[in-house]
């Protein structure tokens, strides 16, 4: 999701994790022993020998995955440095042409090229499948150099560095799932395309036409951004996601010599912000941030312009239209100064859907093949799978890297737990 920047120890906006069966299950991987109490005999099982087979293959590549991921974190990609993206897709396009797959590169002149990857049905049978998407972005919110001061590097079983989480863990997932796939079955068992954005982490502009036409043909989305938490949950829903900006224009004076003919332009923008503020609504799931001030010249001139960027999240697509008009219709108190708004609601809240609902339930049935209960959660955080889940194309999020700190400086993916997300990759890519 959008950051403007770098934030140290800012925890990532996930709620708790829901979990349908009643009760907290163990932390992924790990069997709580509990004395005296009997483990739910769902959220344990004895793994079925075929998942165990694959399970063992993944852990056995899991060398090769973190690998797969250190390169792309070494490659440093923000979102607002095209060579620097660019540099990331020539790295990445070969990579996945040596698993037999098609690219393309849709280039961008603002942006980084967005690179696709279609990888055909190799039977008659599977051609009849129609593709699934899987959705990532390889744009990052960290600036170029920031490899100096946050190395790629593993720590207590943690594989740490900028983008290592949200999500260069999520696109070495596809590679090795889908070579994982090859491996077992000889070829994919069905067609896959891989969409990869070079502008997620700022709002998605010069890509988001072209993940909604491929959204459009697939069975379902499968997006690689982080899991929720530690427990790894996948996550079944999103708040939408506005960005807006209010423009005060007052009347400059010399603070001094005529304090009364000016109008502060920044005494209204404080008077905006107090009323701004007042249209958060927790409880219904809409917040509103004023997030950036800025305004003035000097200290002796009364202010002619000042400015507040706001951040807007909402929970349902019905809130979108009024918090839009509420923002909107700001009136100034000071008659002599004006008020601009521009902005909007950027992405629609990925709401949990039937769809969604069922993908989830699949991606469940294969985590139980496993021995694992995988649990859901509502984030506040967009992504791209707000677009397609709005579209109401069946969509799952969260199936990428399990760790912590996306945009912070301790951002991490747990090593230990990438066999199991590839494997509910490879599992989906087989079932949706
Ligand atoms: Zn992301």
């Amino acid at each position: 999701m959008r950051q403007s920047q770098v934030l140290p120890n800012q925890p990532e906006d996930y709620t708790v994790p829901r979990c349908l069966h009643g009760e907290a299950s163990a932390p992924a991987g790990r069997k709580e022993i509990v004395p005296g109490k009997k483990t739910a005999k769902s959220s344990v099982s004895t793994p079925q020998p075929a998942w165990a087979d694959r399970l063992r293959y993944f852990s056995e590549h899991n060398g090769g995955m973190v690998e797969t991921i250190r390169e792309l974190v070494e490659i440093e990609s923000p979102s607002d440095n095209k060579p620097a993206v660019d540099r990331i897709a020539a790295f990445l396009a070969p990579k996945f042409e040596a698993l037999g797959g098609r690219t393309h590169l849709h280039r961008s002149n603002d942006f980084g090229d967005s690179l696709q990857i279609d990888f055909a049905a190799p039977t008659r049978e599977a051609s009849n499948r129609r593709p699934v998407l899987l959705l990532g972005h390889y744009d990052t919110v960290y600036p170029l150099g920031t490899l100096a001061s946050m190395p790629c590097k593993i720590e207590n079983g943690r594989l740490c560095g900028p983008g290592v989480l949200d999500m260069k863990s999520g696109i070495a997932l596809m590679l090795h799932a889908i070579a994982a796939l090859q491996a077992w079955h000889g070829q994919l068992p069905r067609p896959v395309t891989v969409f990869l954005v070079s502008d997620e982490e700022v709002g998605s502009h010069s890509s988001r036409k072209i993940t909604e036409v491929l959204a459009k043909g697939s069975a379902g989305v499968l997006v690689l951004e982080p899991a929720a938490g530690l427990r790894g949950a996948v996550k079944t829903a999103r708040k939408g996601v506005g960005e807006y900006m209010l423009r005060v224009k007052g009347v400059a004076a010399h603070a001094g010599l005529d304090p009364g003919k000016g109008h502060s332009a920044i005494l209204e923008l404080a008077r905006q912000i107090a009323v701004v503020s007042k249209l958060n609504h927790l409880q219904q799931g809409i917040s509103v941030n004023p997030g950036i001030v800025q305004g003035g010249t000097r200290t002796n001139v009364v202010a002619a312009e000042a400015s507040v960027g706001i951040d807007a999240r909402i929970k349902s697509a019905k809130q979108a239209s009024g918090l839009d008009r509420k923002l909107r219709s700001l009136k100034p108190f000071d008659k002599h100064c004006k008020l601009e708004m521009t902005g909007g609601i950027n992405r629609l809240p990925m709401e949990r859907t039937p769809g969604v609902a069922a993908l989830y339930k699949k991606a469940q049935e294969i985590a139980l093949q496993m021995g694992w209960t995988l649990e859901e959660a509502a984030v506040g955080g967009g992504s791209d799978g707000n677009f397609t889940a709005g579209m109401g194309i069946p969509t799952l999020d969260g199936m990428g890297g399990v760790g912590e700190g996306a945009h912070a400086v301790h951002e991490f993916v747990v090593i230990s737990e990438l066999p199991r997300r590839a494997l509910l990759l490879a599992g989906m890519i087989e079932k949706v």
